[in-house]
């Protein structure tokens, strides 16, 4: 079926920018430069520059971004690594593939790690905290740097949802040892396939990983550091990056004013709590935008008969599922968000129109009960 409002529309988005994506399709194609080249030296000096850090690792995934980071960091058997327990799996599997043990956090109503609750969590084999910026929301980063110190805990930011987003007007990715990003093609700065980066302002974990993805070799010197793994940004995704990096600004204003005209079409209406928690330390870039409601099965039946393509992240909480053989430690709040939630459509390729069918078609599920 094809909706009146999709969740996304890659297509569309590619026929926005597609000379310029031409050009950099064609560029890299004529020089043959696949591996290693000059575009992903310059997406990594972009990004560094975006985020204000000294250096931007360019990896094949968001995953690999924070293994990375773990292993980078020292992170392994006998450690314990605080992670919330509302968030993408590959946040708690890097630390489960890195030898360590994840110990799950609830969070707060904004989905971000419930920074009251991390004291319980901590125990003497506590090595890292993981803050996950949810939907473009960056988690208080004040909080997180007082309970770190004073627990002697190393930081690694997930801000694989939250490029472009701001706390007390420092950017996402630049407050922990690393910062963790996916260019996954449905994140605000998305790909055509998998990509992602670290960033960070420490030298040795910059070339950690660096040498990290790609098999432990020096490219200079041919000498292999350790054993690494094969797991390098390609360069013609490098070269789309860049080309999509300079739509980055325009962009996220772009989600901003979408997120806008929800709030003013949907505030006060049934019972839906809307993704906006006015405090000006913080500006969101709204990679979702998350409603919540009691009626949440009924709603998302709704909205898809009416055209409008939605998604529920996450049904199920990841610890539920009984392979991972996570432990269950109670966290009410993630299992209301799983009952209670649907991510609207939010990206740069909506139109005005509809953005307004999608509130309208909201107003009528609440208008007709
Ligand atoms: C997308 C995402 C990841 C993983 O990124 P990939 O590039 O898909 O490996 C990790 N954490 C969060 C919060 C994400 O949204």
């Amino acid at each position: 079926m094809a909706y009146r409002v999709p969740f996304v529309n890659p297509g569309k988005n590619y026929a926005m920018i597609c000379e310029e994506i031409d050009a950099a399709y064609a560029d890299v194609m004529t020089h043959g430069d696949l591996i290693m080249r000059g575009h992903l030296r310059e997406f990594e000096a972009r990004l560094a520059e975006f985020v204000g850090t000294k250096f931007a690792v360019g990896l094949n995934s968001g995953y690999h971004a924070l293994f990375i980071s773990m292993l980078a960091a020292g992170i392994g058997p006998g450690d314990e690594v605080i992670v919330p327990a509302h968030t993408f799996l590959a946040t708690a599997s890097a630390v489960v593939n890195a030898g360590a043990k994840p110990v799950l956090v609830d969070v707060a109503p904004d989905y971000n790690i419930d920074v009251t609750k991390l004291e319980e969590a901590v125990t003497p084999a506590t090595k890292a905290l993981v803050p996950v910026h949810l939907n473009g929301r960056l988690c208080n980063m004040d909080a997180v740097r007082v309970f770190a110190e004073e627990h002697e805990l190393i930081v690694i930011e997930d801000a694989c949802q939250s490029l472009g987003g701001q706390f007390q007007g420092r950017q996402a990715g630049s407050f922990g040892l690393t910062g963790c990003w996916s260019f996954y093609p449905f994140k605000i700065l998305g790909g055509y396939g998998d990509s992602g980066a670290i960033t960070t302002n420490d030298s040795d974990i910059a070339r950690f990983a660096s040498l990290y993805r790609y098999n432990g070799e020096d490219r200079e010197t041919g000498e292999y550091h350790h054993h690494g793994v094969t797991c390098l940004m390609d360069n013609l995704q490098a070269a789309f990056l860049n080309v999509k990096l300079s739509y980055l600004p325009d962009w996220i204003e772009r989600r901003r004013a979408v997120a806008s005209a929800y709030r003013e079409g949907l505030s006060g209406v049934g019972d839906l709590v809307l993704p906006h928690f006015d405090d000006p330390r913080f500006e969101d870039v709204f990679q979702n935008y998350v409603i919540r409601t009691k009626s949440r099965d009924e709603l998302v039946e709704h909205l898809r008969e009416a055209g409008v393509e939605v998604l529920v992240h996450w049904p199920t909480p990841y610890y539920k599922h009984k392979a991972l053989g996570l432990e269950d430690r109670g966290f009410p709040e993630t299992e209301a968000i799983s009952r209670e939630v649907i991510s609207l459509p939010m990206n740069v390729e909506l139109d005005d129109e509809q953005v307004e069918y999608t509130v309208e078609s909201v107003r009528s599920f609440f208008g007709n009960r």
